[in-house]
């Protein structure tokens, strides 16, 4: 048989269910996939090449003891293979991906087709600024809309993710505090902010403090302003901060930490809530990211490359790293280097200035939305996620009392005594053909279920999104619990040893003539 498919004949899925099993593994016409090194057959080769050409040594005589061992594959099985490991990737266009403080939304193709434009989609980095005035026009243009959206003086716009922003928004601050000859080492840090924001103070070198919630899932104010004195640096707050919610004491909050000599860090990775009707720089804030990524819909790529610029006050504006671009009569430029004057830039935070092909998706998505057009996507975010709240509250327990914003927090007591745990529910979603909901965060609840279903989604798909759920809880409450052990009955794998996977990942492949069949 072609030992592509199933490895070699032998059935790969797990034996929880042995009728349910193929001879191949496969799954109707889910193929199984080996690895490209278990497909390989020895000088078996999708090209003809020319035998090397002699030449001279000129390593000083270091020589490959043996070949390096790349599988040797036919053109079809390579063609086969990568479409195949493209199908198992489950993304926002195969489906909706309600993935709670990721915003998993419509990537729009028009973004994608001018990041392809002819000019801008052959970019390089290192073109002289003059060959480039169009692009740092572009830069210019994003921070210009940045800014008005948020009411902010200023934007840093080189940060490559919301955590890097982070990076950037607390070292600007430990520059500003290090100016003013002073030494403040601790950072407060809500229990609702988002979990990025003590590892960031911590990996800049604060000790982390955190605030209880209080009842309504906000800030204790009081607890908060126990905690100031002259060695805070910042409060980082998250709003809306993980459990979908509004802080409603920006303002206090905003008072309270400069009175106290310290800097207001907001996670603003979720403006795709507030857009075009709250200004952050309204609410008192010194720094905040944006992730391009969530609200200005360009592509999660997996690991980047990403942006998640950060917008300052008047405060922090000079500490911003380089480079960054300025414009005058002689053009757009670059600045590379501490020019002197008022800027006193804290650094450079990565190689070159930003992610051009995310600046441009998200400047596409401005434009063709219009301001109306963004106050809208924020507004129908919201709507969408307090309509799988109100459809949902009844069956499942919702966390907080009243509306949410752009993410429904559920906890798991609707599933007391079922035997049933958040996990189980969410693979159970899975044979569904739903992907889960963020699981077990923000922490403050127990077995929280994070519901995002972005403004992208219809009313259709929301609606199967529900019925899907509902009859999830009526199967739990009525004492099925199997069926939600055994999930996932319908994928390649069933149920992942999870804990096995992070705590001992097997990262190598080794050959099977090396003494192991599976590599450690
Ligand atoms: C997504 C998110 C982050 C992190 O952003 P990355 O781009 O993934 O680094 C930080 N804070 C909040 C509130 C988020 O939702």
């Amino acid at each position: 048989m072609d030992v592509s498919q199933g490895r070699k004949g032998q059935p790969m899925a797990g034996s929880i269910s042995p009728a349910g099993e193929t001879f191949t593994g496969n799954r109707a016409l889910h193929l199984e996939e080996p690895l490209i090194f278990e497909l390989d057959a020895q000088g078996r080769c999708g090209v003809d090449l020319d035998p090397a050409p002699a030449v001279q040594d000129r390593l000083g005589g270091l020589k490959r003891r043996a070949p390096v061992g790349l599988p040797g594959l036919s053109e079809p099985q390579v063609v086969r293979h990568f479409t195949r490991l493209s199908q198992k990737n489950y993304g926002i266009d195969s489906g909706m991906y309600p993935l709670g403080s990721c915003t998993m939304k419509h990537n729009p193709r028009l973004n994608e087709k001018l990041a392809r434009a002819k000019g801008l989609g052959d970019l390089h980095p290192m073109q002289p600024d003059s060959t480039a005035q169009g692009a740092l026009e572009l830069i210019d243009t994003l921070a210009h809309w940045l800014k008005t959206i948020t009411a902010m003086p200023a934007v840093a716009m080189s940060p490559a993710a919301g955590a890097h922003g982070e990076l950037c928004g607390m070292m600007a601050i430990k520059a500003a505090i290090d100016v003013r000859g002073e030494k403040r080492g601790r950072v407060l840090v809500p229990e609702s902010a988002h979990g990025t924001n003590p590892a960031t103070a911590a990996a800049c070198g604060f000790s982390v403090d955190s605030i209880p919630a209080n009842a309504r899932g906000r800030v204790d104010l009081d607890a908060f302003k126990a905690k100031l004195g002259d060695d805070v640096a910042a409060i980082m707050l998250t709003n809306p901060n993980t459990c979908g919610l509004f802080e409603n004491d920006m303002i206090a909050i905003a008072e309270a930490i400069h009175d106290a000599g310290g800097y207001f860090y907001c996670d603003g990775a979720n403006l795709n809530a507030i857009m075009g009707r709250v200004r952050p720089g309204d609410l008192g804030i010194d720094c905040m990211h944006i992730n391009l990524h969530k609200t200005f819909s360009t592509p999660h790529g997996g690991g980047g490359p990403g942006a998640g610029p950060v917008v300052l006050s008047a405060a922090l504006a000079p500490f911003a790293p380089l480079p960054y671009v300025v414009h005058d009569a002689a053009g757009y430029r670059l600045v590379e280097h501490d020019e002197g004057g008022d800027a006193q830039p804290f650094g450079r935070l990565k190689g070159y200035h930003g992610q051009m092909g995310m600046f441009i998706r998200s400047l596409a998505y401005m434009l063709s939305h219009g301001a109306d057009g963004l106050r809208r996507a924020s507004g129908d975010a919201v709507l969408s996620a307090n309509y799988l709240l109100a459809s949902l509250q009844d069956v499942m327990s919702a966390s907080f009392p009243g509306p949410c914003m752009h993410e429904a927090l559920f906890d798991d007591h609707f599933l007391k005594d079922t035997g049933v745990t958040t996990l189980d529910f969410a693979k159970a979603m899975i044979d569904e053909g739903f992907h889960p909901m963020t699981m077990y965060f923000p922490l403050v609840v127990h077995g929280a279920l994070l519901m995002e279903p972005t403004e992208s989604e219809s009313k259709e798909t929301l609606d199967q999104y529900i019925a899907t759920l509902r009859a999830l809880c009526a199967r739990a409450k009525s004492g099925d619990i199997q069926t939600f052990k055994d999930a996932p009955r319908f994928t390649p794998r069933r149920r992942l040893d999870e804990t096995a996977a992070a705590r001992k990942p097997v990262l190598r492949w080794k050959a099977e003539t090396e003494g192991t069949s599976a590599a450690q």
